[in-house]
């Protein structure tokens, strides 16, 4: 089968490879609409996760089953399904801890275009088929759930990280594709004030449409100085860091109240360590809390965030700027995602 590779840090292509086999408790799924992620260009341009060859990249899709293995109960040949980025093994002991999306290692549960071939193909691989397939119910469209592999549940965990309560005022620092959806998420959770930072005019528009209140552009001038001025000296209870770099800690650092969290979201992908201010960390006493998360798959997570578009509380759809016909724009759409021109939210490749 084709597939669309890494073949080496930098350097991308199309290959063959055998078609993927189906064990037990897994299946083999179709790709029916596939998308690119910032993290796809963290790993091959930035080589954030080390060097891999010839792996195929890829890990939002929605697809169709082909293969179910024996022991597989409740999916067969034909559903159409949601499959989300990272797929636990749900029988280890780091699930049972609570902790599936590191099942088998630190990050281990992301597999995709990690540990094993992606979904940029004409066939891939799915464990543990009842725990990580989301049936796609008939009233969803396809492309719109393609936002439900990665991008929703990626930016409802950077709500769920930064523990927003109601009435909280809080930041989010990114608003791309998995910023905007912690916008949503953020605003959902009931946020007073909702800053979102970012400076493409489309994300703007749609943060404002998710829930937005305040739009601070980063290029305009210091974050912490606008967030500042515009909560007079205070800041904010809660930040939500999606997009930025190492450097990001410190400003999220110095618009947190004293008793506020920072749950990041962003996949570091360069630089050894993340700087913590001192002083606005209170010397170390300010009870300032920092979390980062890899997101939860699994099945049950989608199946519920999928019940948010239907009832209409979440609207992945608007991310979607571009839409392209046919396996082989999958180059053209990953490049979209390195580039990130103006117009950009996020780009989908329907198969
Ligand atoms: P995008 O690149 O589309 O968005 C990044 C956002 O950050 C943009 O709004 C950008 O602004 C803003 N930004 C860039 N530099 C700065 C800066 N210096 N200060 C403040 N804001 C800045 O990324 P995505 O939304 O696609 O993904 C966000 C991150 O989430 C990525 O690192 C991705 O790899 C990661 N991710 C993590 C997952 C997880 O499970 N934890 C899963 C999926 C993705 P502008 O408007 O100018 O472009
Ligand atoms: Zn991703």
């Amino acid at each position: 089968m084709k597939g669309f590779a890494m073949l080496k840090i930098g350097q991308v292509g199309w290959i063959e490879k055998e078609k993927p086999t189906c064990g037990v408790m897994d299946a083999i799924v179709k790709p029916i609409a596939v998308s690119p992620c910032s993290s796809d260009v963290h790993t091959v341009w930035a080589g954030a996760l080390g060097d891999r060859h010839d792996m195929i990249l890829g890990h939002e899709a929605v697809g169709e089953v082909v293969e179910v293995g024996s022991l597989v109960k409740d999916f067969k040949v034909g559903d159409k399904v949601i499959v989300p980025a990272i797929t636990p093994d749900w029988n280890s002991l780091e699930a049972q801890a609570g902790y599936s999306m590191h099942s088998g290692g630190m990050l281990a549960g992301w597999k995709f275009s990690n540990f094993k071939d992606g979904v940029f193909a004409e066939y891939f691989h799915v464990n543990d088929a009842d725990g990580n397939l989301a049936l796609l119910p008939d009233d969803v469209d396809p492309i719109e759930a393609v936002m439900l592999c990665d991008m929703v549940p990626t930016g409802v965990h950077g709500a769920e990280l930064a523990d927003i309560k109601f009435g909280d005022s809080v930041c989010v620092i990114g608003i791309g594709p998995v910023g905007l959806m912690a916008v949503r998420a953020s605003a959902i959770r009931g946020t007073s004030r909702l800053f979102a930072v970012g400076s493409r005019p489309n994300c703007i528009e749609v943060a404002k449409d998710f829930g937005a209140t305040d739009i601070i552009n980063y290029k305009n001038g210091d974050i912490v100085e606008q967030v500042m001025e515009k909560t007079k000296g205070k800041g904010v209870d809660r930040v939500i860091i999606a997009g930025g770099d190492i450097e990001t800690f410190v400003q999220a650092t110095n618009i947190l109240k004293p008793g506020g969290t920072i749950g990041n979201v962003n996949y570091l992908g360069s630089g050894d360590f993340v700087k913590i201010p001192r002083l606005a960390w209170g010397n170390g006493m300010a009870h300032k809390t920092i979390v980062g998360g890899l997101m939860p798959g699994g099945r049950l997570r989608i199946e519920k965030l999928v019940s948010l578009i239907q009832s209409k509380r979440i609207n992945p759809k608007k991310l979607i700027t571009h839409t392209f016909n046919g396996m082989e724009h999958i180059e053209e759409a990953l490049l979209l995602m390195k580039d990130k021109p103006r117009n950009l939210i996020k780009p989908v490749v329907i198969f």
